[in-house]
């Protein structure tokens, strides 16, 4: 099964944070703090158990509509549309909080949740090494954090090589997010298998129960998403409606990404040439992440907390029911320290934020 706390993998070029710095010890006292004067656990406890349950209900009524009793095009896009967003929710609100050990004090339910990517296309072990360490250590160091790979098709990063066309990446980004689910459930996860590595890090291949759950989970997948509609209607109807649900699964997870790391306010950062980067991991996180519209009760409740990327990025083992009432907490202390705790007060400045940010980055003088 999945360890939610993998091993650092071995990589080529050792990338290091300066020690500690005081602001961490601050920030930790702060949160613990706050949850022992609540006496409330770090775990999402029984919250997440019914907004997993809903969400889980919401994609199964979504594909069985839309499988078994969609009478025509729109009725078909419509539930294509409720079924990408609903699997994004499993994504933000289950699965994530399951990967990262937030979802439960038991280990066992956490590895259940974090399972629940393999049943939408994912792998959860690959997930483990991508996103925990990867992503979450080395947050925007271009070329050990994977998520700021997506070159040639967009340049995410001033290292990154520019071509002619990445000029217009802030027009095609969106239709292109059709294809980043199909590369995910069909490419990444056997590529990763066959080479034994992401980018330049080293992975361990999966073995046993590792390698078993991941083709049965892929298995899974193709049989509800591919085989059983299938059988029920046209090849093309399906292949149409198939990339349907992949655009709006890609537009909804690329770009809660994309707010939180690609925007204008947040740092993008080579690998230093003394394989040393310049802040301690605190300040890094903080300089590198961004929060948004924390004010809508809606995106909060259906993106998983994942608008409050900051608190998550610094306390990634704490459930998103909390980040709400937390985000005041690691302010407070951001502002005593005199350390930027960036947010973008609504989801059309965010957007316009990233938007600018991918003109930048498609610019010949941004190289
Ligand atoms: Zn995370």
């Amino acid at each position: 099964m999945t360890d939610a706390n993998p091993k650092e993998p071995n990589r080529s070029q050792p990338v290091k944070f300066p020690p500690h710095s005081p602001l961490r010890e601050r920030l930790n006292q702060a949160v613990e703090s706050y949850f022992k004067r609540d006496r409330k656990n770090k775990t999402g406890g029984i919250r997440i158990w019914i907004k997993s349950c809903a969400i889980i209900a919401w994609a199964a009524t979504s594909w069985i509509a839309l499988v078994f009793f969609a009478a025509n095009w729109w009725q078909a896009l419509l539930l294509g549309a409720s079924l990408g967003l609903a699997v994004a929710g499993i994504g933000f609100n289950v699965q994530h909080d399951g990967g990262h050990g937030a979802f439960s004090r038991r280990k066992l339910f956490n590895r259940f949740s974090a399972l629940m990517l393999d049943l939408v296309g994912g792998s959860s072990y690959m997930w483990n090494f991508k996103h925990n360490i990867m992503h979450h250590q080395y947050t925007n160091v271009d070329g050990v954090d994977d998520d700021l790979v997506a070159w040639p098709f967009l340049r995410l990063a001033p290292g990154q090589k520019r071509l002619w066309f990445h000029r217009f990446q802030w027009l095609y980004i969106w239709p292109l997010y059709v294809f980043f689910p199909p590369k995910w459930q069909w490419f990444d996860d056997f590529r990763t298998l066959v080479k034994g590595r992401i980018g330049a890090q080293r992975i361990p291949r999966p073995k046993g129960w590792n390698l078993t759950w991941l083709f049965v989970g892929k298995l899974l997948f193709f049989t509800w998403a591919l085989i059983v509609p299938f059988i029920m209607h046209p090849f093309w109807h399906v292949l149409g409606i198939y990339a349907f649900v992949a655009l709006v699964l890609g537009i909804t997870l690329g770009t809660v990404f994309l707010l939180a790391h690609c925007v204008e306010e947040a740092d993008i950062q080579p690998v230093p040439a003394a394989g040393r980067l310049p802040q301690s991991w605190a300040e890094h996180q903080l300089a590198t992440t961004a929060n948004f519209s924390p004010r809508n009760p809606i995106l909060t409740w259906y993106l998983g907390g994942l608008n409050y990327q900051v608190e998550h990025h610094l306390f990634p083992r704490v459930s998103h029911v909390h980040y709400k009432r937390l985000a005041p907490v690691v302010r407070q202390v951001c502002a005593d320290e005199g350390v930027p705790h960036i947010t973008n007060p609504s989801l059309y400045r965010a957007l316009r934020s990233h938007i600018r940010f991918l003109r930048r980055m498609g610019r010949r003088e941004a190289a």
